[in-house]
């Protein structure tokens, strides 16, 4: 394997909050095209760590680089942050702005595109996620689902190298959970590299590559889904698959 093919790597990163150590050397490297599961217990540290990764949490030491770019300074973060989406569990989307308006702000803003050709992508990738009918809505005329899908449409506007989801089904009713994986999933199989924190084990045997395992701030365990969910090697992580499994 070559440098060029790890799209992200984290090197012996160090994290804290205050006096609390969030992450403790954390070694990670993510090819080019791969989707990663990151699971473990609540406050393991998880979003941290993909927070982490477009400088949303600054870190104490180590080495983040994406796409050939190394976090540093401000110019290195902005380059990161416009590459690589993001979507979260509460979706984040602008309340005053209509969906197609919450598309078409970063690239408009950030990547200097005329709103013509703006809203052209954006309207594409609403399509793409199933709710280019809903363009003229906002926000909170949508179900939860799909206001996620929109989250999703708008991270995609930018032309993303990469996307990171952080629980992105864990605020939605039990009903609008599919139609937001059956996305995420399509959005796999088209190539996209993913990291995605979730405790959905359905999505992880479905699409990824590497299931990643933290428990108190440390890469635990990590392993093909088959391997991870089949043969999980550390007690720690017996004991997750234990109590996810018994309530999903
Ligand atoms: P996870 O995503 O696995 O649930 P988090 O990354 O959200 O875990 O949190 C890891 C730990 O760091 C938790 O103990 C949490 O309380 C703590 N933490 C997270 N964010 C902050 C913050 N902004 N300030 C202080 N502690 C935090």
């Amino acid at each position: 394997m070559t440098p060029q093919d790890n799209l992200i790597s984290m090197e012996n990163v160090e994290k804290f909050y205050g006096a609390f150590h969030a992450l403790k050397n954390i070694n990670m490297s993510v090819r080019r095209g791969e989707k990663i599961v990151l699971c473990g217990p609540s406050g393991s540290g998880k979003s941290t760590l993909i927070r982490c990764i477009n400088h949303l949490e600054p870190i104490k030491s180590g080495r983040i680089v994406v796409d050939g770019t190394t976090l540093s300074d401000q110019r290195s973060i902005d380059v990161v942050r416009r590459e690589v989406g993001m979507v979260f569990q509460q979706f984040n989307l602008f309340p005053h702005k209509t969906v197609l308006e919450n598309c078409i702000l970063a690239p408009m803003r950030v990547r200097r595109i005329a709103r013509k050709d703006a809203e052209i992508t954006a309207m594409k990738f609403l399509e793409r996620v199933r709710i280019a009918d809903q363009a003229n809505k906002y926000p909170a005329q949508l179900s939860g689902g799909q206001q996620q899908r929109v989250a999703i449409a708008r991270a995609l506007c930018m032309e993303p190298i990469a996307m990171l989801f952080d629980e992105p089904t864990s605020a939605l009713d039990p009903e609008m959970v599919k139609e937001v994986l059956d996305t995420m999933v399509s959005l796999a199989n088209d190539g996209m590299t993913m990291i995605c924190v979730t405790h959905e084990m359905g999505f992880a045997r479905q699409v990824a590559d590497r299931v990643i395992f933290m428990s108190d701030g440390q890469v635990v365990e990590e392993n093909t889904p088959t391997e991870f969910f089949s043969n999980p090697r550390h007690q720690r992580t017996r004991a997750f698959l234990g109590e996810i499994l018994a309530h999903h």
